[in-house]
């Protein structure tokens, strides 16, 4: 028995070790094992007995630092009193009762293991969504980096608890703050990096994914998939902050490329206000080291948020560990007191006044876009003072450009946009995942942006054998002959890719057939189809324009309004009634809030949950243990449908 316990911490269990290195050179060559911490001379890596192999094989050596890493996590998670996944839930309910008219707790998904991955509102009027900038904060997404958890839980705490306080009431009312403080429960409650199918939720992200820490395809893991449905449902996330450790830095986009955005200047001020106030050192993620589908690059890339990866220390004294938290907080505060600063306003509809998700360009000078609101259409751009020229624009409206606009210092205009519905022109509309395909190394000048609206002949290099996978805002048609139209740039090449259609951005997908150049497409089969994946065929050599150089995808048949003309509610069903649980599916053909609430026959709430959901299957199911057996009630709301249905629980 001593021989096989033995024979599992040797053979089993994680360890950190250290590998001397002698340049950047060797940081690169090992920057796919999941790196603990960077020194100068040497990197600690976090391996399993594989990756131990694999580096003796590209002949390493190491020496092991902490044997059994599982083992000290416990010991530094009792040590450091952090907080458990249960301890987490309950201070969270607490908290949502305590301050009801300031705050709400959702429950945004569940891991894999089916625990819940809480999501805290903070804002007044926290059941609206309004008309303001979104902040959030993600902590925890690695397991075993538990500081993650306390630094957004504390934030979240010293909001509530200071609601009262002139500095904290006025961010409050001007901002929506939304804390997830653990994306990866499973992990964190299993002492581990990975989620419980053993993928790194910060290399499955979608932005240049390459299948980094075991990632079958971008966004994965239902961890990842709860990300990035918030990333969908809050489009004008404005700014966003994830928590990590080991290391003491602010890290900023990029992490899978070397080349800076063009809001570089202003990140990097904004990270150097947070590094001061948190005694922490600026660091660019590419220059630290390599990293694809990380989640700071899928918010930045994809909607445009001003995201940032936190590295800290993570202590097993108490005390140290709120130091740590106390620091944050005011880096925190600071930088929420700057979210407001920039161009703000709401894009709506020029003839029916309907707000509309559209995009915002920044077009003089250049700087990164973002997208309104997917209810409110409204919109959050963070810029220094200056003067700026941007345009809004929606697939089935005009483009519309305001130009001079004068963002004074430490303040904001406001700029609205009235689009004219154009039905004729209807053009890939946003990022959702692109695979990195050498883009560093090859492809190196273009962005996947430029495959979004019409030709222009900016384009985006897919790499060989790269795919990018585009919302089309709305369901493309199934009309006579070619439904769709892939456009190719011009870099001296006509190249081949092969074109495929879901009404999942997560498929199963339809493939349509392979093309070269410009061609058209018919839908087959398919009725309707509001995704579009285009696949390189892998034939190109490597150079600047690597891979089919995609410059636009235009649908021909989107009936304007088609999605508002649908019912918001189908597929309502409800499982297995009579039974120990309930579930529930159904699917919305557009956002909308979901209230879910579960009576007991005397009409009192035992249980209730709201939401804000985007277009999509939803499968939910209630799981509570301690309720005995009988009839119950349970209503499903939206602001347009409500239903009551009777259920039986069987204990
Ligand atoms: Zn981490």
């Amino acid at each position: 028995m001593v021989l096989l316990l033995l024979a599992v911490s040797v053979f089993g269990s994680t360890r950190v070790i250290q590998v001397p290195i002698k340049s950047k050179k060797d940081i690169h060559r090992l920057r796919r094992f999941p790196i603990y911490r960077l020194e100068d001379n040497s990197l600690q890596l976090l391996v399993t007995p594989q990756d131990l192999t694999k580096l003796k094989n590209l002949g390493y050596h190491y020496h092991v630092l902490i044997d059994d890493y599982e083992g000290y996590l416990s010991w530094l998670k009792r040590r450091g009193k952090y907080h458990s996944y249960h301890e987490l839930d309950s201070i969270l309910n607490y908290y949502a009762k305590e301050y009801p008219n300031i705050s709400r707790l959702e429950t945004l998904g569940y891991s894999v293991q089916g625990r819940c991955i809480f999501s805290m509102k903070i804002s007044d009027n926290p059941g609206q969504d309004e008309v303001e900038p979104e902040m959030r904060l993600i902590g925890n997404m690695h397991g075993d980096e538990f500081i993650g958890c306390e630094i957004p839980l504390y934030f979240l705490t010293y909001l509530l608890d200071n609601h009262n306080s002139p500095q904290v009431k006025g961010l409050i009312d001007s901002i929506e703050f939304f804390i997830i403080p653990m994306l990866n429960p499973d992990g964190h409650e299993l002492n581990q990096r990975y989620n419980a199918n053993g993928v790194d939720l910060n290399r499955d992200c979608g932005y240049f994914w390459e299948g980094w820490g075991n990632s079958p395809s971008p966004f994965s893991q239902p961890e990842s998939r709860v990300y990035l449905r918030h990333n969908y449902e809050h489009n004008n996330t404005t700014i966003e902050y994830n928590y990590h450790s080991v290391q003491q830095y602010v890290n900023y986009v990029w992490d899978y490329h070397p080349h800076d955005p063009p809001d570089s200047a202003y990140i990097v001020q904004l990270s150097q206000i947070y590094a001061s106030q948190a005694g922490l050192q600026v660091i660019n993620g590419y220059e630290w080291y390599q990293v694809c589908g990380s989640l700071q690059d899928a918010s930045f890339g994809g909607i445009g948020s001003l995201a940032w990866t936190i590295e800290t220390l993570q202590p097993s004294n108490p005390a140290q560990i709120d130091q740590i938290c106390y620091e944050n907080r005011d880096a925190l505060l600071s930088v929420a007191q700057r979210v407001k600063w920039g161009i703000y306003g709401l894009v709506t509809d020029s003839i029916s006044g309907r707000p509309i998700w559209a995009k915002v360009r920044i077009v003089e000078p250049v700087r990164w876009h973002c997208y309104t609101d997917t209810v409110n259409g409204d919109y959050h751009k963070m810029l220094p003072a200056g003067t700026y020229d941007i345009e809004f624009w929606a697939p089935g409206y005009q483009p519309m450009r305001r130009s001079n606009i004068q963002v004074p210092p430490q303040g904001a205009v406001r700029v609205d946009g009235k689009l004219l519905p154009d039905s004729t022109k209807y053009y890939g509309f946003q990022v959702v995942a692109v695979k990195y395909a050498r883009h560093t190394e090859d492809s190196i000048n273009t962005q996947p942006y430029d495959a979004l609206g019409p030709t222009d002949n900016r384009f985006f290099s897919l790499g060989r054998s790269g795919f990018i996978i585009i919302d089309m805002h709305r369901p493309i048609r199934n009309g006579p002959g070619d439904d769709l139209t892939v456009y190719e740039g011009d870099d001296g090449l006509t190249e081949g890719y092969t074109v495929y259609v879901s009404d999942s951005w997560s498929g199963p997908w339809k493939n349509l057939g392979s093309g070269s150049g410009i061609q058209g497409f018919d839908l087959g089969s398919v009725t309707d189809a509001r995704y579009v994946r285009i696949v390189d065929d892998g034939s190109s050599t490597s150079g600047p324009f690597a891979g089919f150089d995609l410059d636009a995808i235009e649908a021909r048949y989107v009936v304007p309004g088609v999605c508002e003309e649908r019912e918001p509610i189908s597929g309502f069903e409800i499982g297995p009634n009579p039974g120990p649980w309930v579930w529930l599916n159904y699917t919305l053909s557009r956002s909308s809030g979901v209230e879910i609430t579960l009576y007991d026959p005397s009409g009192r709430s035992i249980f209730k949950r709201c939401f804000h959901q985007a277009p999509g299957h939803y499968r939910l199911r209630i799981d509570h243990s301690d309720l005995p057996s009988g009839i119950y009630f349970l209503s499903f709301q939206t602001p347009e449908v409500k239903r009551i249905e009777k259920i039986i629980l069987i204990r």
